[in-house]
């Protein structure tokens, strides 16, 4: 009998009851991991986050985040593959013997790597998917335009976004222009401390009577999204627009381009802030594409850990880093196409594809949303993921009824779960909010037409598709964690 007088007198503080000690056992207790972090682990968490605000400032593009990868991994002696097709011609050896490292950079988006492991890969390979693309602003083909006295650029939102969080924020300009020689022309303004900076206008409050009898979606539409880019008229009587003209002569001047060059850039504009630590106890990060950066930098150190290893890993270990997801993971760099596939194909051979990829397993490393303490009300308490209490296991996406959805296999899903347990490393469940409130996908469903099992895991985020994301630094290390358990585990 639970509570009686005799058990309390042996052990008044410690003795639990019966019925407690049966909830104990039975039931799921949800906990905030931050509780009992020692001073040795919390080193190591600080210290990852240092190493992600890093890059996270150095990467704020698909272009920049898997070109500041590939100097990582350059640095612990990774090939592109071509090299190492070509420094292995006519000696007649394996060029994917264990323990070699390569990459390939698909189209300077998208990136996949690989650790070879002892076993062949036809047995089936580890596989970490994220993707490095993120919302964000892009140039129309003909942007610029002069009214008002100001000259303006005309953009595309690229990514699921709230267009009103985008305005009267300081935004940076990464621009990519191929010049008629077919020489590639970079052009970042505003990261630079002294660096100018864009924004966009909106509407003062003392007049938003009418704009703000909107529905939300209309309150700032998306032909409102131009880009403030310059106030001064050049000098000259005889020009119509000074304005327009002044900013391509300073184009033209620095850069060496002119109102044509923007027909084929890419010119994106994202928020010009940088990473920084969030709270008085500095346990968040708040930056620019944590969706999904803070599960593509995990993977990339979990692979890097495999790698600057003594012994080659059991399987091999791929990471794959895709683009477009935002948008439905279609294009050439896109998870949609080849590009993962055929690095598979080069390291296995055409004849084992099939067998590699069903015999493969896939964390699709994604962001999940965090619940929101303002607007709990949308979210599914009990289903939903919480900052602060490590990797969240999204057994399915999809809208309404699971619709667009990878269901990962209740096999799989607990493997998984067994594996993390047995490791130690935190994990909870998520879900996309209440059923019918919203909904969403990742690349999961890409990888899972392979026959490779494959469940969606990665960061809880605040904010997710704003200019200004937050996350936990527990979350974000716990994921790492997580990341190199699999690769090593499964
Ligand atoms: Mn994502
Ligand atoms: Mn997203």
């Amino acid at each position: 009998m639970p509570g009686t007088s005799s058990e309390k007198k042996e052990n008044p503080k410690d003795s639990k009851s019966k019925g407690q000690l049966l909830a104990e056992k039975l039931t799921v207790t949800k906990k905030n991991i931050w509780e009992g972090v020692d001073a040795k682990a919390d080193k190591e968490i600080e210290d990852f986050a240092k190493g992600y605000k890093e890059i996270l400032d150095k990467g704020k593009t698909e272009r920049e985040f898997s070109a500041a990868s590939v100097d990582l991994l350059r640095s612990l002696k990774f090939k592109a593959l071509e090299e190492t097709a070509a420094s292995n011609k006519g000696q007649g050896k394996n060029p994917f013997s264990p323990g070699t490292k390569i990459y390939s950079h698909i189209k300077g988006k998208a990136l996949v790597f690989a650790v070879i492991g002892k076993k062949p890969v036809s047995e089936g390979i580890n596989i970490l998917g994220a993707h490095i693309d993120s919302p964000r602003l892009d140039l129309k083909p003909s942007p610029l335009f002069e009214d008002t006295d100001f000259a303006l650029l005309d953009t595309h939102y690229y990514g699921g976004i709230k267009k009103y969080q985008w305005t009267t924020i300081p935004l940076a300009m990464h621009g990519v222009f191929i010049d008629p020689n077919g020489k590639e022309v970079n052009v970042v303004i505003g990261e630079d401390e002294k660096d100018p900076v864009f924004t966009i206008s909106e509407l003062l409050i003392h007049m938003s009577q009418d704009q703000l009898q909107k529905k939300g979606i209309e309150v700032v539409e998306g032909e409102d999204l131009d880009v403030l880019a310059g106030s001064r008229p050049y000098d000259d009587e005889k020009v119509k627009e000074k304005v327009k003209l002044r900013f391509l002569s300073i184009l033209n001047e620095k850069y060496g381009l002119d109102e044509r060059s923007f027909s084929s850039a890419e010119v994106e504009f994202v928020p010009a802030h940088k990473a920084r630590d969030i709270g008085l106890d500095r346990s968040m990060i708040g930056g620019y594409g944590h969706d999904d950066r803070s599960c593509a930098y995990p993977a990339l150190r979990a692979v890097m850990e495999i790698a600057a290893a003594k012994e080659p890993p059991e399987k091999t270990v791929l990471c794959y880093f895709s683009d477009k997801e935002e948008i439905g993971s279609v294009g050439n760099t896109g998870a949609q196409s080849w590009g993962f596939e055929n690095f598979i194909t080069a390291i296995c051979g055409e004849d084992k594809l099939r067998e590699c990829m069903s015999n493969s397993a896939m964390f699709s490393t994604d962001v999940a949303a965090a619940v929101e303490p303002t607007y709990a009300g949308v979210f599914d308490k009990r289903n939903s993921a919480y900052m602060g209490r490590g990797l969240v296991l999204t057994k399915y996406t999809g809208s309404g009824g699971k619709r667009g959805a990878s269901d990962a296999n209740a096999e799989f899903c607990a493997k998984v779960q067994s594996m993390l347990t047995r490791c130690k490393i935190p994990w909870q469940t998520g879900t996309l909010g209440k059923v019918d409130k919203g909904g969403g996908g990742t690349i999961a469903l890409h990888a899972a037409k392979y026959g490779m099992e494959v469940i969606d895991c990665g960061v809880p985020v605040l904010s997710m598709h704003s200019p200004f994301e937050v996350i936990s630094k527990i979350d974000l290390f716990t994921s790492y964690k997580a990341y190199l358990a699999f690769l090593r585990e499964m």
